[in-house]
């Protein structure tokens, strides 16, 4: 699909070639241009400045080598990344992400879409990511460890408390967070809050852990209640049983729905009564085991292999909490056809642009990821104050924090979009909402 405007579509050719075969960014990258089309009619300053030009590229890219001895004393070697992308508004800052499907292509769309993520919550944070490519899943906790202290030797060279704040995503949880901690504070003997998502007794917040599927709830009940709905009684599917889509499923229990379904990489289950979060807790926070494991304590549920056969199940409201483009077009009309009346996104980018269309066109309410996930981040902003004063906060604090700025984010997201004459349109209202106020930092900063 073209722009109605000659210079966007001139930028997008240019992404495209300069950052050849990285499909995920281009897709990011397309999905914010069309949004902006109505804001640089308006304000043309941003082009006249080179503001859009230079909102696509990232600050500075860090790749480096990242060795590691395996349990049986041989030498591995994985691919570390940290993107820089933007630090119009903040210290950069962004997850890290262990899988091997990680090359510069995610993290740069992870990075780009940080950027107006953490412009929405209203905190002062800019836009970055990075990970590797190295695979967390088999391997024991030694190895762990060691591949986590190898990443952080080369890593903290180009982090800090006032730069760069890392934290966790896809393969990274508190265990990841601890051993780079650990090396950071060896290497440079300063004990900062370089990182978030730390372990509770050395920094870490309260409702960190809980706090994007938290968020996305808290964004979603908003959203449902603008539009005389709530999740009282819905039958909500959640994909995913890491970080977000556990506390998700547990928020969305407790707002009074009943969740009937959660997947892994291998499959998912089905349990008509009611998905056992204790029992999904103990096979995937403790165990580190497979989601087919639920079915040894309760036979009576159902487990398919494959994940795209979880948006088969009739909902009422959907929950992607695993990962990116896992709603394609044909998963959303069968979402549709089964009556779904909301959609919102836990995982980065879980819907592909002809997913999207398809709920927008079959008016499902649509929480895009940008908006709906950013409680997490919000949440490590605050473990960051929390680390700069030296002090905690209490979880119903954080907690309430939280909801505050999750209904903001909803209620600007939804502004923005009946500003520039998309009413209902969140997913160009987030983007919008989210690049002024960096693009303004941006014009008063400067050019160069
Ligand atoms: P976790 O590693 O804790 O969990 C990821 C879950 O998604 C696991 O169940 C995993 O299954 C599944 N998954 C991962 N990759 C795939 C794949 N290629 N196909 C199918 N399923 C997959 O990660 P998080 O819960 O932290 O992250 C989930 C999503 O939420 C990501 O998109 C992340 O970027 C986003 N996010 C996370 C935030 C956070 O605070 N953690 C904040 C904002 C967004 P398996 O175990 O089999 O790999």
């Amino acid at each position: 699909m073209s722009f109605k405007s000659a210079f966007l579509n001139e930028l997008m050719e240019r992404v495209e070639a300069r950052n050849a075969g990285e499909k995920e960014f281009h897709q990011a990258v397309r999905e914010v241009l069309e949004s902006l089309e109505p804001v640089i009619e308006k304000h043309p300053e941003f082009v006249k400045n080179g503001v859009i030009e230079s909102i696509v590229e990232p600050e500075r890219i860090i790749k480096f080598r990242v060795p590691w001895v395996d349990d049986k004393g041989n030498v591995r070697v994985n691919r570390g990344f940290r993107i820089q992308f933007n630090s119009a508004i903040g210290p950069y800052k962004g997850g890290l992400r262990f899988h091997p499907s990680v090359y510069e292509g995610i993290i740069k769309f992870l990075g780009f879409e940080q950027i107006f993520k953490n412009s929405l919550t209203g905190l002062p944070i800019g836009g970055g990511k990075g990970g590797s490519d190295f695979d967390p899943k088999g391997k024991s906790d030694m190895e762990v460890m060691r591949f986590c202290q190898s990443f952080m030797t080369e890593l903290s060279k180009y982090i800090g408390a006032d730069t760069d704040v890392p934290a966790g995503d896809i393969g990274v949880g508190a265990r990841e967070i601890g051993y780079m901690f650990g090396q950071y504070k060896r290497l440079r003997d300063e004990f900062t809050g370089v990182l978030t998502g730390k372990g509770i007794p050395y920094g870490g917040s309260l409702a960190r852990k809980e706090a994007t599927g938290y968020g996305l709830c808290y964004f979603t009940e908003e959203m449902l209640k603008d539009n005389g709905l709530s999740f009282d009684g819905k039958t909500v599917v959640v994909s995913g049983s890491g970080n977000v889509a556990i506390y998700a499923v547990e928020k969305a229990t407790t707002l009074g729905a009943k969740v009937v379904a959660m997947s892994d990489s291998n499959g998912y289950v089905y349990d008509k009564n009611g998905i056992d979060l204790d029992c999904v807790k103990k096979i995937k926070e403790v165990e580190r085991k497979r989601i087919k494991e639920y079915l040894v304590y309760h036979p009576e549920a159902e487990y398919h292999e494959g994940c795209s056969g979880i948006w088969t199940i009739k909902c009422d409201i959907a929950l992607p909490c695993a990962t990116q483009n896992e709603i394609d077009e044909n998963s959303a009309k069968a979402l549709v056809a089964n009556g779904v009346k909301a959609v919102c996104e836990g995982a980065n980018m879980p819907s592909t642009p002809e997913a999207i269309s398809a709920f927008q066109s079959a008016g499902v309410l649509f929480g895009p990821a940008k908006a709906a996930n950013a409680g997490g981040v919000a949440t490590s902003a605050l473990e960051m104050s929390q680390n700069s004063m030296r002090y905690s906060w209490t979880f119903e604090e954080v907690d309430a924090k939280l909801k505050d700025i999750m209904v903001n984010i909803y209620h600007n997201a939804s502004s923005a979009a009946s500003e520039y004459g998309m009413p209902g349109n969140l997913v160009a209202g987030a983007n919008i909402a989210g690049f002024l106020k960096v693009a303004n930092a941006m014009l008063a900063h400067g050019v160069v």
